[in-house]
Parts: structure tokens; C-alpha cells; sequence
């Protein structure tokens, strides 16, 4: 396959750059529909979401007082399927950054091709400092809240930063009590006791991985021994260090939100997750340097996984990225302006919408197993997941060579051109 040449999408970059995300989703979205030559009606509609719900949770504190929490719904697109996102609990939530997070759902599902369109939730809260209780009655209530435009044929949610599938069990029980019988559609990444699907839980790092052999192939770099940096030791970043280092990739880096730990040599991704465990932090592992997460995005190596928030890699640090291929597993990590400098430098960057979507490949399985009640093995999970990834891949990386782009462009120019396809099939109500 061609390499990259040159960056030819006029981008109508705004000067400045703007770290809203939803502006970074519009200016994204701007640019594929400005390579795609769209028809400014769809054009209008695929800008903004299709449907945003606010909602205040009163919730009884340990201590007996009654706080209000702010949560959000967004539905960004359902032309081609039910809207399909997860729901993030963070105190930096905000409505801006759910319509962000929904529009990059609905391009995601559409780079994968699979039936869904893109929503996303979020409450403002610091999961952190609350209690087991106070976190079950805040999700039961926003379940509450949000139960009239959900459902497995109309909305899904799923887990996202600071969720789990213990926060999906509270919203599949609360949905299903309230319409009388178990709906276990009607979110995924569940317990595997309720509906949950083999591999679900670890789906999001395997597509990561996978789509980190794709493009080392790309670059002609064996990911045997290749050093990975890898930011961010969640739920993503954690079993993507585990999965990296079994194929012998070699992890250098890793952090969390209160730092990171460096060795040169390699960190045993076992060992970081009992450090973890007990410790809360990957911060001071024994045989490890300590470095800070702005040093971890800027060191050599040759894989870099920002697996943790938004706008970690932007003009103040995009000519200082030394390593050769980084794979997004967090959603929106690099800003359009960094993008810019990253190609023109000769990075190669898969987006996102790409590289993350083992997890949401996977909700869409659990999704088909629970609606005809049946299940598969995780063998079997495993194998249509590297099937989906790898043939999406090779779709983005013909998209870009089409365009002349680079993998962003040709990743959100695939997907753009799907969702405006049915978008525009389907026609206007009424
Ligand atoms: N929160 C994940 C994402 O951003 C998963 C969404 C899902 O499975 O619906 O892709």
C-alpha cells in the first residue's frame, strides 16, 4: 500500500486551535464532508445531534444530604441502525463533550459497518469520592431519567470512562423493572450472569492490538520487541499492556491519572496491575522511574496508546512526538491541528473511530446474542472481532489512499460517506 504523500483536504483550519471537543467533532466532520463533496442538506443534519436529553438526579448522600447531579443523553445519528455509546462519569463532563463523544460514535459504528448509529451519556460527577451506594442511586435515578429514549431498539448504552458492567447490571435492572420484564439488550457490556458477552470486557484493548499489527505491517516494524507507550490504565490501557506484552511486544511506559512509571527495559504488565491493585496508582513501581504523563507522550518509542481523555496531543506538543505509530484507543486524543503536524512529520496515527471499536464490535454482539437468546463462545467473540477490525482497517487504509490522505480523513471520509448514504436513502420525515 502507498505511503501518505500529501495532505490535500482543504482544511478550512480555524487559526487558533480550539480545544472544545464538539468543534473538533464539527471541524472533523467538515473536512470528510468537504473531501466528500456532500450535499449541504445532509451536510446540515449530520453536524449536530439528532437528540439531546438534560437531566438533574437527586440522589441521598451517605451523610443523608440530597445532591443533584447533571446528566446528558445525546442520540448524534440513528439513520443506520439504534444509537449505540457508552456512558461516562467524570467531573469534567460536559454537554459539549457527550455531543462530541455521540458523533464519534455514530462514525465509528459506520467505519465498522455495523448497524448501529452513535449516542453517548454522561453524568458530572467524581466517581472517585463516592461511595458503592451513592453510585448505585445516582445510576438507578439517571436510568430513571433517561429511560424514555432508550431501549435495544432505540438506544444502547454501554460502558465509557469510570463505568462498568456493574454500572450497566443497576441500568439493565432499573429499565427492565420499570417495563416489567429482564430487557438485557438494553445495554452492553453487562456481567456475563446477565447477558454480557465472552469478551466483551477485553474487546476494546484486542481491537487496539489488532489494529496495532496492522499498521506495524504498515511500517514494516515487528511488533515483536517493539517498545509501546501506553497512557492511561484503565479499563482500555490495562488489558491493552497485558495483550501487548504477550506478543512480546515490549511495554516502556505506562501511566494513570496521578502519573507515570518508565522502564527502558520493559514493565511486566502483571506486576502493574497487582501495583495497581493494591496501591491505587502505577506511580513508584519498584523497578520503574517515575515520569509524567506529559513525558510518557513525548518519549521514543515506536508505539504510542493514548488510552485515556480527550486532548492529550495538540499543537503544544505534536512536533515533540517521537514515536512512529500511535494508535488511538481513547476517544478524541489528538487535536485536527496536531493531526496536521503529526502527518506532515511522517506519524502514522490511526484514528479513534478506527482503533477503538473492538469494544463497540463487541457490544454489538452481545447485542445480536441477546436478542435471540443465545451465546457464543469467547473463541468465537475473538475471532469475528479480528475479522471485523482487520477487514476495517484495510477499508480506512484504502479510503485514505483513495482520498490522498491520512488515516483520519479516510477513516471519517468511509464513514461519513455510509452515514450519508442511509442518511439521505432513508429522506426526510415528514
Ligand atoms: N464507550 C465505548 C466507546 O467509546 C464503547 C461503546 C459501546 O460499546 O457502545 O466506544
Amino acid at each position: 500500500m502507498a505511503t501518505v504523500t500529501r495532505p490535500v483536504i482543504p482544511p478550512r483550519m480555524p487559526p487558533r486551535e480550539d480545544l472544545n471537543p464538539f468543534h473538533i467533532a464539527q471541524l472533523q466532520f467538515d473536512m470528510a464532508a468537504e473531501l466528500l463533496k456532500l450535499e449541504n442538506g445532509v451536510r446540515q443534519i449530520l453536524r449536530v445531534p439528532r437528540r439531546i436529553l438534560e437531566v438533574s438526579l437527586p440522589v441521598e448522600m451517605d451523610n443523608g444530604q440530597t445532591k443533584i447531579f447533571t446528566g446528558y443523553r445525546v442520540q448524534h445519528n440513528v439513520a443506520r441502525g439504534p444509537a449505540k455509546g457508552g456512558i461516562r462519569y467524570h467531573p469534567n463532563v460536559s454537554l459539549d463533550e457527550v455531543k462530541a463523544l455521540a458523533a464519534w460514535m455514530t462514525w465509528k459504528t459506520a467505519a465498522v459497518n455495523i448497524p448501529f448509529g452513535g449516542g453517548k451519556g454522561g453524568v458530572i460527577c467524581d466517581p472517585k469520592r463516592m461511595s458503592k451506594g451513592e453510585i448505585e442511586r445516582m445510576t438507578r435515578r439517571y436510568a430513571y431519567e433517561i429511560l424514555p429514549i432508550i431501549g435495544p431498539e432505540s438506544d444502547i448504552p454501554a460502558p465509557d470512562v469510570y463505568t462498568d458492567a456493574q454500572t450497566m447490571a443497576w441500568i439493565m435492572d432499573t429499565y427492565s423493572i420499570m417495563v416489567g420484564h429482564s430487557v438485557p439488550g438494553v445495554v452492553t457490556g453487562k456481567p456475563i450472569s446477565l447477558g454480557g458477552s465472552e469478551g466483551r470486557n477485553e474487546a476494546t484493548s484486542r481491537g487496539v492490538v489488532v489494529i496495532a499489527e496492522e499498521a506495524c505491517k504498515q511500517k514494516k516494524i515487528p511488533l515483536r520487541n517493539a517498545s509501546v507507550a501506553i497512557q492511561g490504565f484503565g479499563n482500555v490501557g490495562g488489558i491493552a499492556c497485558r495483550l501487548f506484552a504477550e506478543r512480546k511486544a515490549k511495554i516502556v511506559a505506562i501511566s494513570d491519572s496521578r502519573g507515570g512509571a518508565y522502564n527502558a527495559r520493559g514493565i511486566d504488565p502483571l506486576r502493574a496491575q497487582r501495583y495497581k491493585d493494591r496501591t491505587g496508582t502505577v506511580v513508584g513501581m519498584p523497578g520503574t522511574s517515575r515520569i509524567t504523563n506529559d513525558d510518557l507522550l513525548t518519549l521514543k518509542c515506536d508505539i504510542l496508546v493514548p488510552s485515556a481523555l480527550e486532548n492529550v496531543i495538540t499543537l503544544a506538543n505534536a512536533d515533540q512526538i517521537k514515536a512512529r505509530i500511535i494508535v488511538e484507543a481513547a476517544n478524541g486524543p489528538t487535536t485536527p491541528h496536531a493531526d496536521e503536524i503529526l502527518h506532515r512529520k511522517g506519524t502514522y496515527l490511526v484514528p479513534d473511530i478506527l482503533a477503538n471499536a473492538g469494544g463497540v464490535t463487541v457490544s454489538y454482539f452481545e447485542w445480536v446474542q441477546n436478542q435471540q437468546g443465545y451465546s457464543w463462545t469467547e473463541s468465537d467473540v475473538n475471532a469475528k472481532l479480528e475479522a471485523v477490525m482487520r477487514r476495517a482497517f484495510a477499508e480506512v487504509a484504502g479510503s485514505a489512499q483513495k482520498h490522498r490522505t491520512h488515516l483520519r480523513h479516510g477513516a471519517y471520509a468511509l464513514a461519513v460517506g455510509r452515514v450519508a448514504e442511509a442518511t439521505a436513502t432513508r429522506g426526510l420525515f415528514p
